[in-house]
């Protein structure tokens, strides 16, 4: 009796830790993650979830990003956060985001503008660096850290990326128009630069057209209809 009693509640303070552990996962997120998938050597299910977006004001958003390692680009958890991701970015809904939005300090973001064209996403670059920049266009832009605000700014009109890919190959992306000016908002948020600290007249977006731009870079929260779409695909 004793030892089924003890085996009980052996039973019972480990499915308690387990959930515990488990909660705390699901919570915190990667780095938990990480170590309670070390620690209980299991494989974790490589299911894209909904990561939590940070706002201006956390300190994440403002320290420069890290520059990510091959070999960790290689850990399965870090292929986790590329899915999380992009899933973030089509839920929220948006057309970019960077890793520091997701409380991640890496260098890395995923653009997806969503539209026909199909070397406009669905894109990730790891440690992107701009080989070329030319011209100046004035743009409004708003963020997804920064939600319902607009501003206006001048970004460069043609930019080429260059970094790697998620199996760490070399990739060069050339964006002109809103998928040039996406991928020089992401890389500023690795840079803990945000598109009001650049913008000028930052206001709420009132009108249509306004709430419109506001959905371009990198989202928002009333979205257009093909975001909207996007997003429940
Ligand atoms: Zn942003």
């Amino acid at each position: 009796m004793k030892i089924v009693a003890f085996a009980v509640g052996v039973s019972l303070i480990y499915a308690s830790v387990h959930e515990t552990v488990v909660g705390i996962q699901h919570d915190v997120g990667f780095v938990k993650r990480r170590s309670y998938a070390a620690a209980n050597r299991v494989i974790i299910e490589a299911v894209p979830y909904i990561r939590e977006i940070i706002h201006e004001g956390h300190p994440t958003l403002r320290k420069v990003a890290k520059k990510v390692r091959l070999d960790e680009l290689r850990d399965p958890l870090f292929q986790q956060l590329i899915d999380d991701m992009f899933e973030t970015m089509y839920h929220a809904p948006g057309i970019g985001l960077a890793a520091p939005q997701v409380n991640i300090g890496k260098r890395l973001f995923v653009v997806d503008l969503q539209d026909d064209h199909d070397e406009h996403g669905p894109l990730v670059v790891v440690n992107p660096k701009f080989s070329t920049t030319e011209g100046e266009i004035e743009s409004i832009e708003g963020c997804l850290s920064v939600p319902g605000m607009i501003g206006d700014l001048k970004r460069h009109e043609r930019v080429v990326c260059t970094g790697l890919d998620r199996f760490g190959k070399k990739v060069e992306v050339e964006g002109t128009g809103l998928f040039g000016r996406c991928l020089q908002h992401e890389m500023d948020h690795l840079d803990g630069v945000l598109y009001i600290d650049k913008a000028q007249n930052i206001r709420p977006a009132h009108t249509d057209e306004e709430k419109a731009a506001l959905a371009e870079v990198d989202g928002q929260a009333q979205a257009p209809e093909r975001f909207a779409e996007a997003a429940t695909a």
